[in-house]
């Protein structure tokens, strides 16, 4: 399955979205389909297919997109109500884009699984 073009052709500005914040390192951008008041993706900008594919060399990736979600949250004032971030991996974790992602989701009570 090729859907992680979508994501690249988002951090390439070649197909719109609503880009929350970019730098060398991630992407940021609003989910096409919120399942909260806020929902929003944060993308490594070089390719990572799943969590699987976290490695020592690209190890230090991760640690900026959590820091940056974390901004983000900040930013959106839902940091002290709270949050969720999810990184779905694979068919039985529901990854549906094969490109490495976090879900940043609040503005609202979720639900928790367990
Ligand atoms: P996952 O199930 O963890 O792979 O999540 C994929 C997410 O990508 C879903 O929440 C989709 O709504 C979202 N998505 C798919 N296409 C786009 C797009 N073009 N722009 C923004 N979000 C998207």
């Amino acid at each position: 399955m090729n859907n992680h073009l979508i994501f690249q052709k988002i951090i390439r500005k070649e197909i719109s979205s609503n880009i929350i914040y970019q730098d060398k390192i991630v992407t940021a951008f609003d989910d096409i389909n919120p399942k909260a008041p806020i929902h929003i993706l944060i993308v490594p900008n070089c390719f990572i297919k799943t969590a699987n594919d976290i490695n020592k060399k690209n190890k230090n990736v991760i640690a900026h997109m959590f820091y940056i979600a974390i901004q983000i949250a900040k930013e959106k004032k839902i940091s002290e109500d709270g949050y969720k971030i999810i990184v779905n991996c694979n068919e039985n974790g529901g990854q549906e884009i094969h490109y490495l992602h976090m879900h940043l989701l609040g503005g609202t009570k979720l639900k928790t699984l367990y």
